[in-house]
Order: structure tokens, then C-alpha cells, then sequence
């Protein structure tokens, strides 16, 4: 129990922080049932879009004034169990604030400078069911501070032309870390992000990732979707904020089939595509993707 998921990829601006807000609020959701254990978020990237985007603007200052976030934590000058804020009724914050730019250079000559997330979420793993971490775009001791302490990465990746070139150098970084830092982090998965369903490239590098990558691969795909960018500014995810929109659709059927795929026992196991509902079983389903390519090719020749 306790599980620790990284969300990386060394590119900005693929959907990573999309995913860990709206897959924490869908998991937290799904595991709906009282006994189940909360949920953590925590938002290792120094832009704070995590933070900024899971809590109302009232609220931000003070959480940027108080001391009291991850970089503290990680710094050793506040107790981690200080720094963490109940957001929602079943999900708890570790927030970001611009000084965590500043920790990558005061650990550079620090003992145990990639350990230092791990130290301090250790002990509290297991009062959550979950542990989401956010991480920056760069492979830099940040994202290597999340890599040792997770038990698993989910790549977000965005359907465009070098998606593939960026997801082999993740993949080798994944691997040194396994070598010498990380023995049993495995990779859940990839997903992808801001598909768009009229645009071929989207189709061709959905196929390209599913050639090389087949049992890794998440089922569920995210779509292009204005609610997905609106709801950050409410502070809200969109399950919160449109419960209907496509965006919504999709990441609650992730959510189901991270739980699926991770064991997540206290999550009652369901099909993802039954889970996700009719409209999702149609548009954001690889299968239901593919099946439609192969349709179209045989009726055009
Ligand atoms: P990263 O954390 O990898 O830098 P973000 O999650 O911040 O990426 O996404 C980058 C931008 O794209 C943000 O403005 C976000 O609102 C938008 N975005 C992300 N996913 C989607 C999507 N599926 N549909 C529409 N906009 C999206
Ligand atoms: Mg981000």
C-alpha cells in the first residue's frame, strides 16, 4: 500500500501537471469508499501549476508565504508532516513555491542529494493510498529526487512529431536509475496526452508507440480539451469543474486503469472501458482508435 508514482517527462508543456491534478481527483474519487486512505500530491516542479492549480486563489499567498512547502521539507528546515495541506476531502498537498529552484544548487555538494524526497516521503507513504509527484521538464536532481523515491514513473506524452526521441532518452534515464539508485522502479506506463482525434500525426504516433511499446501503453487516451486548460484557474480539476467533459472522461477512465494495472486492491477492479462510460468507450480508447483506422483502410482499399 502506499504506492509512489512519478509523472515525468523531460519536455514542458505535455500534460504532466494536467495529469498528476485531474488523475489525483479521479483516484481519490474512485477509491470513494470511507475506509480507503487518502491521497498525496506532491508538486516537485518549481512553477507550482500543481499547487496554483488544485487550490483556490485565496488560499495561494499564504501557502507561498508560509515556509512551509516541499523545499523546506527537502531542505531539512520544517518537519515534511508541517508542509502538507488537506485540499480535498480525501487529498492531501505537499505545495511548490519558487524557492524549490533554488534546491537543485544547494544539493548539488549535499549527502544523499537524490535521496532527499525519499528521506522524508518514507515514513509517511503509507498513510495514503496513493503518492503523485509532479515533477519539473528536465531530467535534473529534482526529477532524480522523484525517480528514487517513486515505486513507478507514468509518462505523459504529447502526440507531436519528436514525442519519440524525447520518450528514449526517459526511458534510458529510467534505466541508469534502476542501475544504480532504484532497482524496483518500474514504468506503469505512458500516456497520451492532447490527442487529437482529426489529425493524422496524433493517429501515426499513436500506432508508433503501441508498435514499440505494447504492454506499456495505457488504454486510455487523453484528448485535446478546452475544459482540461479552463478548470487550472478555478483551482479546480475538471472533474470538479465539468464532470462531463471529455477531459473528465478520460482521466477518470485512467484513473480506473492505473488501478487496474497497479493492483491498487483498495480500488474495486473494473474493466476501464466499462468504467469510462459509453462516450469514452467511443472517442479515447486506443482499441476503439485503431478499430476505426483499420475500417477506414479497408472500406478506402
Ligand atoms: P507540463 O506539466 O508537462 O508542462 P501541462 O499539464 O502544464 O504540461 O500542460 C501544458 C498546457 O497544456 C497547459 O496550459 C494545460 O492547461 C494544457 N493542456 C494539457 N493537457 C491538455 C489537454 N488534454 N487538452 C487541452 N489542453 C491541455
Ligand atoms: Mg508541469
Amino acid at each position: 500500500m502506499g504506492r509512489l508514482v512519478a509523472i515525468a517527462n523531460q519536455k514542458g508543456g505535455v500534460g504532466k501537471t494536467t495529469t498528476a491534478i485531474n488523475l489525483a481527483v479521479a483516484l481519490a474519487q474512485a477509491n470513494g469508499d470511507a475506509a480507503g486512505l487518502p491521497l498525496l500530491v506532491v508538486d516537485l516542479d518549481p512553477q507550482g501549476n500543481t499547487t496554483s492549480g488544485l487550490t483556490p486563489q485565496a488560499e495561494l499567498s499564504e501557502i507561498k508565504a508560509s515556509g512551509a512547502t516541499v523545499y523546506e521539507a527537502i531542505v531539512g528546515t520544517v518537519e515534511v508532516t508541517q508542509a502538507l495541506r488537506r485540499i480535498r476531502d480525501r487529498i492531501f498537498l505537499l505545495p511548490s513555491s519558487a524557492n524549490l529552484v533554488g534546491a537543485e544548487v544547494e544539493l548539488a555538494g549535499a549527502d544523499h542529494r537524490e535521496r532527499r524526497l525519499k528521506e522524508i516521503l518514507d515514513p509517511i507513504k503509507d498513510h495514503y493510498s496513493f503518492v503523485l509527484i509532479d515533477t519539473p521538464p528536465s531530467l535534473g536532481l529534482l526529477t532524480l529526487n522523484a525517480m528514487v523515491a517513486a515505486d513507478s514513473v507514468i509518462v505523459p506524452m504529447q502526440c507531436e512529431y519528436y514525442a519519440l526521441e524525447g520518450l528514449s532518452a526517459l526511458l534510458g534515464t529510467i534505466a541508469r536509475v534502476r542501475r544504480v539508485l532504484n532497482p524496483d522502479l518500474e514504468i506503469d506506463g505512458i500516456v497520451l496526452t492532447m490527442f487529437d482525434s482529426r489529425n493524422r500525426l496524433s493517429h501515426e504516433i499513436a500506432r508508433d508507440v503501441s508498435r514499440h511499446f505494447p504492454d506499456k501503453l495505457f488504454q486510455s487516451v487523453i484528448p485535446r480539451n478546452v475544459r482540461l486548460s479552463e478548470s487550472p484557474s478555478h483551482g479546480l480539476s475538471v472533474i470538479e469543474y465539468d464532470a462531463k467533459s471529455a477531459g473528465a472522461e478520460a482521466y477518470r477512465a485512467l484513473a480506473a486503469e492505473i488501478a487496474l494495472r497497479t493492483g491498487a486492491t483498495h480500488i474495486s477492479p473494473q474493466d476501464p472501458i466499462e468504467a469510462s462510460g459509453e462516450q469514452t468507450r467511443k472517442s479515447w480508447n486506443l482499441r476503439a482508435l485503431f478499430g476505426r483506422d483499420n475500417e477506414r483502410v479497408r472500406r478506402n482499399g
